[in-house]
């Protein structure tokens, strides 16, 4: 008979060795990509858009996240501008900040150089975090929430150069009109007992934010969504994937980009809604699916999937891409740095 005093060493390892290899393996499963981009290779350009830009036409470059620059020939604006991707380790268990080498590789990689504003749907760190700094570099304006002002004041950009959002009042930038236009944040999402909802104490960066800051520090301070018009042509930049009822039942836009991080993670009832009152109320022709990489690889190498971890992104893709092929809208993705002319 076995004995508790006389438990073989090797039986009384095997529990503590059975959750470390079930640690090990789901940590392994889990910061896997959630889908393979080989398996969606006819849905990108694949051309380099190296010519000039069209007269007329607007030139979408993409940057993972919800980072998007539009560019006219003449004037560019840009979406969020997150490009310094600090590590998943990182972001975890240190303090956070802008790396300046990075962002000005890709200001400069993609010639932002006629930069005038940009543009920030919300204040979690993989928004806002570099729109100071990118504002610094190119001169060009940050429009955003109180929030996202107390980023750039803690960065040290001047009032002058900050321009609080006012939604539905249009901006006028060049030849583009954008329209800033209330909007809900994804839905709370709960990783190793730990919320990213906001908390309704706090729902704000109440005063300037000076970095390295924890990652949870940046704080969504509301969630907008962009409708920019130029010449006779419309675009929604939607980031999050929620929605506010009616918001666009007058609105219908010739591009949508589509926010679709944790969309198959969501209820059924909540993603029938969620579509139905984005492209089926704003009819695009084009739908860019956007904010569906894993941020926390760098820029300079190319865009994966979100990790397991938090997100499915072969489940996304598949709803989406039956859904618009019902309907007959045009569905591309972009990879990080790749181009697209618009229109
Ligand atoms: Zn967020």
């Amino acid at each position: 008979m076995i004995t508790k005093t006389s438990f073989p060493k090797k039986l009384k390892l095997f529990p503590s060795f059975f959750y470390l290899s079930l640690i090990l393996f789901y940590s392994h499963c889990a910061l896997r990509p959630s889908g393979t981009l080989s398996q969606y290779d006819s849905y990108f350009p694949h051309e380099s858009t190296i010519s000039s830009i069209p007269k007329g036409k607007v030139r979408a470059t993409f940057f993972g996240t919800a980072s998007i620059l539009l560019d006219d020939g003449e004037t560019q604006i840009l979406t969020d501008g997150f490009f310094s991707r600090p590590s998943l380790w990182k972001t975890a268990f240190s303090k956070i900040e802008s790396d300046p080498s990075t962002v000005q590789s890709v200001i400069e990689k993609a010639k932002i150089d006629r930069l005038q504003a940009i543009f920030v749907c919300h204040s979690h760190y993989d928004h806002v975090m570099d729109s100071p700094l990118v504002a610094k570099q190119t001169k060009a304006k940050l429009f955003g929430s109180t929030s996202t002002l107390n980023v750039g004041i803690g960065a040290g950009l001047l009032p002058e150069q900050m321009q609080k959002f006012q939604p539905g009042k249009p901006i006028t930038i060049g030849k583009f009109t954008i329209t800033v236009l209330e909007s809900k944040h994804t839905p709370p999402f709960r990783i190793l007992g730990k919320t990213n909802a906001t908390d309704p104490n706090h729902p704000n960066i109440e005063s300037p934010l000076k970095t390295p800051v924890k990652a949870t520090d940046y704080i969504e301070g509301g969630t907008f969504d962009f409708l920019i018009q130029h010449g006779k042509n419309k675009i929604l930049i939607k980031s999050s994937t929620n929605f506010v009822e009616g918001a666009f039942d007058k609105i219908k836009v010739d591009v949508l980009f589509l926010g679709i991080a944790q969309l198959s993670l969501q209820p059924i009832p909540f993603q029938e809604q969620f579509y139905k009152q984005t492209v089926q109320t704003l009819k695009p022709k084009l739908l860019i699916p956007i904010h569906w990489d894993n941020f926390f690889k760098p820029l300079s190498e190319p865009l994966e999937p979100n990790l397991r971890l938090g997100d499915d992104f072969d489940a996304n893709m598949k709803y989406i891409l039956k859904r618009t092929e019902e309907e007959k809208v045009e569905v591309q993705l972009l990879q990080g740095f790749e181009t697209i002319d618009l229109f």
